[in-house]
């Protein structure tokens, strides 16, 4: 961000309004488990810029969770509206919780507390969560409930992600997965590379990882290596994704003694041979220890910040293309906007609209940003941000706050 807005001859305080979160919002949850003991939990919501609309984040349920992953969350949310031309602002919420270890009963009191806490600064024109990291649709369908009751009044708007019976919108569940795999199109025509010919290595087999595997082996692509946080799995030949998809949901989330592909570490899975390497786990995967060993052609980042900057400009060195994150996992953000404006109108379009639009707002961005980043030879990440600072830095000046 920085760097764009150096090469954008930013003024220092359109930087310094844009480098921080605007607001934060920090909350003690107390929770009654189900043996009647009483638990602490930590929450925290951010709204880093509203500038272009209201705030928009989902809410991630971790234990490593902390204010600076949620800082660090809200301010790519900030820019990822922005390259969409999404009419919203970037906002991010969390817990500091290990959901594994929490009932159902548990989740839910647990999900009414955290909008309890954070219901005043929300609303679908102020700050809309919807779900991340270990929060399902059920989570952001307890929290409607909760906000609706404090309330009084229906307002689905306030929370994306929600289940269709509550007004969640057709297509919402895999729209991440789906938003990556046109930005994946987009990226093969650009470069000559051919989807059903291409090798693919993903990190990361949960809703995005999972999602983008099932899809490219329904595009006839040949995924040769896989991981979870249990193990790596690796086949030349590819990997029956239907049947290991299975594996997984009935193994606890464990790729684990899949019968069809060798166990690999997550080292040996990010060297592999292939064309496209798709990080889908979590942040801060891909370092500078472990850049250099990567042979992929084109990284396509999924995951929120899984390449860090020193391993950044490894890949600008060993001329491996990065399609950044803010552009290629924006397809949930962008289904959620379109459940808002259903909400909205209160009138509800088939899937067939919903991939319409998502289709063309994914490819429009795809095609900007990659013009950028041609005509002024710069990365594609640097080619995002100085259309997505721009365009923030631009709403701030007009309303006067800079
Ligand atoms: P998830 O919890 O459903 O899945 C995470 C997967 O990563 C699991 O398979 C887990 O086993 C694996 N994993 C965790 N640590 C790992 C490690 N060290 N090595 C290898 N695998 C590991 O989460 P998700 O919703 O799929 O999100 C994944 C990433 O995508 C996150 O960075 C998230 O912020 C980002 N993202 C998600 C969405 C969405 O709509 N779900 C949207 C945009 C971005």
């Amino acid at each position: 961000m920085d760097r764009a807005c150096q090469d954008l001859g930013m003024r220092d305080e359109v930087r310094e309004l844009l480098r921080r979160p605007m607001r934060e919002y920090h909350a003690l949850l107390p929770l009654q488990m189900d043996n009647g003991q009483r638990r602490v939990y930590e929450a925290y919501r951010v709204q880093y810029n509203n500038a272009r609309g209201p705030t928009k984040g989902g809410i991630r349920w971790h234990a490593n969770e902390n204010i600076d992953t949620v800082r660090a969350l809200a301010c790519w949310m900030t820019w990822k509206t922005a390259v969409l031309d999404l009419p919203l602002g970037g906002g991010k919420g969390g817990i500091t919780c290990n959901p594994r270890e929490l009932s159902d009963t548990e989740k839910e009191r647990l999900a009414r507390n955290y909008m309890r806490a954070f219901a005043p600064i929300m609303s679908a024109n102020i700050d809309i969560p919807a779900p991340d990291v270990h929060t399902t649709p059920q989570i952001m369908a307890w929290m409607l409930d909760e906000y609706e009751t404090i309330t009084g009044r229906h307002e689905p708007g306030v929370i994306t992600g929600k289940p269709i019976s509550l007004g969640g919108s057709a297509g919402r569940s895999d729209a991440t997965s789906l938003g990556g795999l046109i930005i994946i199109q987009e990226i093969d025509d650009a470069l000559g590379l051919k989807l059903n010919k291409a090798r693919y290595v993903i990190q990361g087999f949960g809703n995005v990882g999972g999602g983008i595997a099932k899809l490219l082996h329904e595009h006839g692509g040949r995924v040769v290596g896989i991981s979870a946080e249990d193990t790596g799995l690796y086949n030349a030949k590819g990997i029956d994704i239907p049947k290991v998809l299975a594996h997984y949901d009935s193994h606890a989330q464990r790729l684990g003694g899949f019968d069809g592909a060798d166990e690999i570490s997550n080292a040996e899975l990010l060297a592999l041979d292939c064309d496209i390497l798709v990080p889908a786990a979590i942040e801060n995967a891909l370092t500078r220890s472990n850049s250099e060993a990567v042979s992929a052609k084109v990284i396509v980042e999924l995951a929120n910040g899984p390449i860090t900057p020193a391993a950044d400009k490894t890949f600008q060195d060993k001329g491996i293309t990065v399609v950044p994150d803010i552009l290629a996992n924006a397809g949930g953000v962008t289904v959620s906007y379109l459940e808002q404006v259903q909400n909205a109108h209160n009138y509800y379009w088939p899937i067939s609209e919903v991939h319409k639009q998502l289709n063309q707002r994914m490819s429009g961005a795809f095609q900007s940003l990659w013009q950028l980043s041609q005509e002024r030879k710069i990365s594609m990440r640097d080619a995002a941000y100085q259309i997505s600072v721009e365009r923030v830095a631009k709403a701030c000046e007009i309303r006067g706050w800079v």
